[in-house]
């Protein structure tokens, strides 16, 4: 680790602040009692500096992981769920009292801004505060029986070990999203985050243990194990664990989604989104701008709610068209620790070379590039990962505008006549996350809301496509994986739904009306 780099940004006193001191030696659960395979290193795209080294999983380790955990389980499902959503509650201080060091860490092992990384630190405890209600509401239904003297109900048992497989672009949140609801619900999580951004979790693992320690609970109520691929499928072929809640490529959702199928078990998948928004001739512009602009160049392209696409009908198309090139001037690019700039890195050079190879595409299938892009390079850009957000008029059946590219490359699509056609075009991709509309008319808008309309798990009406809110259930449709987590009803898929069915008579009686006389 060079501390040169470390003070100048406080990163140095953010990692002291998380009680990750041996940044060398970081274990994969704060235990010491992994053996440890190969290390991977943490490598910040902002000035690409090593951060840290971190121990990945060994099989042996991995066992002792999932040992843990199902013992560990065995006691927590044993609490009330109001007194699991206590210890959640003293997870969630936690949070807010190291909200700036974790959000600092996930700006500097990311790349995002400062601002998106305590926005994201934000949003872990917004879901905890979801969770700790509701620790009182994981209601079932009653249902009459058809039988009389009989009373018949449903309710929620906890599942087990949820394994959460989770990508580098919201690398504290979306492990949140799933283990508090989780936690609420009985169940103990096992955590693989990205191999790209291992160290923020390490920092969240070491809260949840300190919280469960100190409430006298097992440590395996809470497991963090780290590596590649490989290791997430320690876990997704691993039927002691009967959910997987995977976050990533729609590549590797497909893989994961077979081989948990394989033995049955249950999968959660939050797979790549093509997300567009469709700018009527209704709509207002300013708005659009700045839904649009955010949409695109936030976390430099790499949230999967990015802003891929915008559809614009004719009469307006270079009125828009204008406007949004104009933003594209002022936007700064650099270091997303300083708060004057808007973009940031890309998360590494592999990252950065699909995006040189997808501008490339753009020109060879067609696409008029207007905002050109390009690599930054000088003072500030020595990691190689800073780019020019981009943007191509193009059209949607081109191949790279059907693909999802991971970077800040926005397409400009023209439509004529009613909003049926924009819509037509926004569903005619493969994935099915995040969709909006700007518009004032009613009309249109309430076709883009009807079952005709988008195709997508999330559609906004005059906002944009990017981020959500924790109340509402979060995922998308098609090659999006389908499903659902967060807020809503979405707790139910960690848990297992039992009908019991209760005879309070002296007789046996069928269902039915079927007879067995003996
Ligand atoms: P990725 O698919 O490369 O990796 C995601 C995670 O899956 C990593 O932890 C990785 O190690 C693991 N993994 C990969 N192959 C695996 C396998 N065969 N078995 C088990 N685990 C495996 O994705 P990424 O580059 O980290 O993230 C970017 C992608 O994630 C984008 O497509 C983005 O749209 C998507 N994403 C979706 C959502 C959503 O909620 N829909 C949220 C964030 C990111």
């Amino acid at each position: 680790m060079s501390t040169a780099t470390t003070m100048r940004f406080g990163i140095e006193e953010a990692l002291q602040q998380l009680g990750i001191e041996d940044t060398n030696k970081g274990t994969s659960t704060g235990t010491d009692w992994f053996a440890g395979g190969d290390a991977i290193d943490s490598i910040s795209p902002v000035d690409g500096e090593k951060i840290a080294s971190v121990t990945t999983t060994t099989k042996d380790d991995y066992e002792k992981v999932i040992t843990t955990a199902t013992e560990a389980f065995k006691k927590w499902r044993t609490l009330p769920a109001p007194q699991r959503g206590e210890i959640v509650r003293q997870f969630n201080e936690e949070l807010r009292r190291l909200k700036e060091p974790l959000g600092k860490l996930v700006s500097y092992e990311m790349g995002k801004s400062y601002q998106e990384g305590l926005g994201e630190v934000q949003e872990m405890i917004d879901i905890c505060d979801f969770a700790v209600g509701l620790s009182r509401q994981l209601h079932g239904l009653t249902m009459h029986s058809e039988r009389p003297g009989h009373r018949m109900y449903e309710q929620y048992h906890p599942l087990g070990v949820v394994g959460i497989i989770s990508a580098f672009n919201f690398p504290v949140a979306v492990w949140s999203w799933n283990t508090a609801l989780a936690w609420v619900c009985g169940d103990v999580c096992i955590w693989k985050p990205s191999e790209k951004t291992p160290l923020t979790g390490i920092a969240c693992q070491k809260i949840a243990a300190r919280v469960f320690a100190e409430n006298g609970l097992p440590e395996g109520i809470s497991c963090l194990i780290n590596g590649d691929y490989r290791v997430g499928e320690y876990m997704t072929t691993d039927s002691r664990i009967p959910l997987i809640s995977a976050t990533g490529s729609t590549r590797m959702g497909k893989i994961v989604a077979k081989t948990v199928g394989e033995r049955l078990g249950k999968t959660l998948l939050e797979l790549g989104g093509n997300n567009a928004i469709i700018v009527t001739p209704d709509a207002d512009i300013k708005m659009t701008v700045i839904g649009a602009v955010f949409g695109a160049v936030g976390t430099c392209g790499q949230r999967c709610t990015s802003t891929r696409r915008l559809i614009v009908h004719e009469d307006i198309y270079d009125k828009v068209k204008d406007a949004v090139t104009d933003a594209y001037k002022q936007i700064k690019i650099g270091n997303p620790l300083d708060e004057n700039n808007h973009v940031g890195p890309l998360i590494d050079t592999d990252a950065v070379k699909m995006y040189q190879d997808a501008l490339k595409s753009v020109k060879e299938q067609g696409g008029n590039v207007i905002v050109e892009g390009g690599v930054l390079e000088g003072e500030g850009y020595e990691s190689g990962c800073y780019v020019k957000p981009a943007i191509a008029e193009a059209k949607n059946d081109m191949q790279i505008v059907q693909h999802e590219t991971f970077a800040p490359i926005l397409y400009l699509l023209k439509y004529s006549g009613d909003v049926g056609n924009a819509i037509e075009i926004q569903n005619g991709v493969k994935q099915g996350l995040s969709s909006a509309i700007m518009t004032n008319n009613l009309r249109e808008a309430e076709q883009f809301l009807s079952h005709g309309g988008s195709d997508c798990g999330i559609a906004n009406v005059n906002i944009g496509t990017s981020g959500a809110e924790i109340g509402g259930a979060f995922g998308g449709e098609k090659d999006t994986g389908g499903g659902r987590e967060s807020g809503s009803d979405a707790w139910k898929i960690y848990m297992r739904r039992q009908t019991n069915t209760i005879n309070y008579t002296t007789e046996l009686p069928l269902a039915q009306g079927i007879k067995f006389d003996l």
